[in-house]
């Protein structure tokens, strides 16, 4: 079997399972981190898949950059965090659980302890409600 056809991030692409998406283009996904480690926790992935930052062509690092950027406005205008979080993990001793580079965008509070995973899964209408604020800031 395929890297691909094995991978969780990939069958979100695919839809063959369901994630709560705030926004698509031609390569690139976002979506809702679905055990967030603050309300608004999103990721950004490539359409096509690669493990890591070791792996990704610059092509599609490029791209998925410019996307964090334009992600991390829209959940600034939507959310008025005090702080976004970018992490991007890279192998287990990294902190790595899914093995299709990602990016962690999450709003921090003052004072919020840092983490990149929350305890507990969210509940999904709480997700759609914040995707929906990041896109229609996004979407303007
Ligand atoms: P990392 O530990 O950097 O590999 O981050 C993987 C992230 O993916 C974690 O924050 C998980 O909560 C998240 N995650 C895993 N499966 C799903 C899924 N099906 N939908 C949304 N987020 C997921
Ligand atoms: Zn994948």
């Amino acid at each position: 079997m395929s890297e691909s056809a094995k991978c969780i991030f990939c069958k979100i692409v695919r839809g063959d399972i369901p994630a709560v998406k705030v926004r698509e283009d031609e390569a690139t996904l976002v979506f809702m981190d679905i055990q967030p480690a603050s309300p608004g926790h999103a990721l950004v992935i490539p359409k096509t898949h690669a493990a890591d930052l070791y792996e990704i062509a610059e092509t599609d690092l490029n791209i998925v950059t410019a996307t964090v950027q334009r992600a991390a406005r829209a959940m600034r205008q939507a959310l008025a965090p005090d702080g976004i979080r970018i992490v991007q993990t890279n192998g287990a001793a990294a902190g790595q659980t899914v093995f299709h580079y990602h990016v962690h965008l999450i709003p921090m509070r003052e004072g919020q302890k840092l983490g990149t995973h929350g305890r507990a899964p969210a509940d999904t209408e709480d997700l759609k409600a914040l995707a929906a604020r990041i896109r229609e800031a996004w979407e303007g």
